[in-house]
């Protein structure tokens, strides 16, 4: 029978780069190169919660750690170690081995190696717990509250897709299989955009990822930063596979996802992964060559205002009411 050790030594065990301690002692050992402050963020992903009991194992990797890495990202801090926190109902060999196949291979691509963690049983259900650590330079940080009134709000990527795959899957859209197909990699194969990140260091002046929703996310830091914002709504990059669904409503014909659920999608979506941050107007091009770096789109959705509160406003020029909100845990069904 396989024990927990036997599955530890088998996928999570993997040599540490130098300098570093990995798993197989008491504690890992790391350090924060000179000059530099400590990063560290942790996601708590539960079955039935955050994701469904029969997601492909590889891809529950993959946005185990990518979600934490997104985190990191957001703060502009490069990653260093991760460590992670299993609780398995059974020990399933054939799964355990998928999930770490998704997890090492971003850990890999990212320089983020896995350096310890805590395996045990589960009486209900998968949980998954990620903690990353990294490095950001002292007083570098890209933190919410220092948007200043008059910045761009900007957004890496394409909204949307994953919040309609995440409805299709749950049957709370109409089932479209064409639909599913084109949204589903967003949802279930998030991007960290680690590079983007260290490229508006020093650029940006605000910054975070957009997990529950663009505009719950961007209250944050409005919130954190004593400002409010407007966002045009026309001007947000609609994911590639509902593009057809805008165009669609652009043009008065037939509406093939009801205009409230591509709203809702793309202002209340979560699970996004992208960053939403804010610059200083003269920062355009800095912002134009920090996005070419890292090789990431980024969109100009608005701006930061003294005035409390969002408003969004359509091509007209007339203002979106009944905004939808974002995900909050304790208020959802
Ligand atoms: P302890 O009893 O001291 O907590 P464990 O037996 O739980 O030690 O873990 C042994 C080693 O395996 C430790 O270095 C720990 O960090 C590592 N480890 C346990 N579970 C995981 C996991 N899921 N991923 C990575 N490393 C793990
Ligand atoms: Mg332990």
């Amino acid at each position: 029978m396989t024990s927990e050790f036997d599955l530890i030594a088998r996928y999570f065990t993997r040599p540490a780069p130098a300098g570093m301690l990995g798993v197989g002692d008491d504690c890992a050992l790391f350090s924060v190169p000179d000059g530099h402050q400590l990063a560290t963020s942790t996601d708590l992903l539960l079955e039935g919660r955050h994701f469904f009991s029969d997601v492909d194992p590889a891809s529950l990797g993959h946005k185990a750690l990518a979600v934490n890495l997104s985190d990191l990202a957001a703060m502009g801090a490069k990653p260093i170690a991760c460590v992670l926190g299993l609780g398995l109902p059974e020990l399933d060999d054939a799964w355990v081995a998928a999930f770490a196949k998704g997890f090492n291979a971003l850990s890999d691509r990212f320089g983020c190696p896995l350096i310890g963690g805590d395996t045990t049983r589960s009486t209900t259900g998968l949980i998954i717990s990620v903690t990353v650590f990294g490095a950001v330079p002292t007083e570098h940080a890209l933190r919410r509250s220092n948007a200043k009134v008059g910045d761009d709000i900007w957004v890496s990527g394409e909204l949307g897709a994953a919040d309609v795959a995440y409805r299709l899957l749950a049957g709370r859209l109409p089932q479209d299989q064409h639909r599913l197909e084109a949204t589903r990699h967003a949802l279930e194969w998030p991007e960290p955009q680690i590079a983007l990140g260290l490229a508006l260091r020093g650029v940006a002046n605000a910054a975070l990822d957009v997990s529950d929703g663009l505009l719950q996310d961007l209250s944050h830091i409005l919130k954190a930063s004593g400002a409010g914002a407007h966002i045009e709504y026309a001007a947000l990059p609609v994911a590639e596979g509902l593009r057809a669904d805008a165009d669609d409503q652009a043009k008065g014909a037939r509406i093939a996802l009801e205009a409230s659920a591509l709203a809702q999608a793309l202002l209340g979506g979560g699970d996004v992964y992208e960053l939403c941050f804010t610059a200083g107007v003269d920062r355009r091009d800095a912002v134009l060559t920090a996005a070419q770096h890292a090789g990431v789109n980024v969109t100009r959705i608005g701006r930061i205002r003294a005035t409390p509160g969002i408003t969004v406003t359509d091509q007209a020029g007339e203002h979106l009411d009944q905004l939808p909100s974002g995900f909050d845990h304790f208020q959802a069904i």
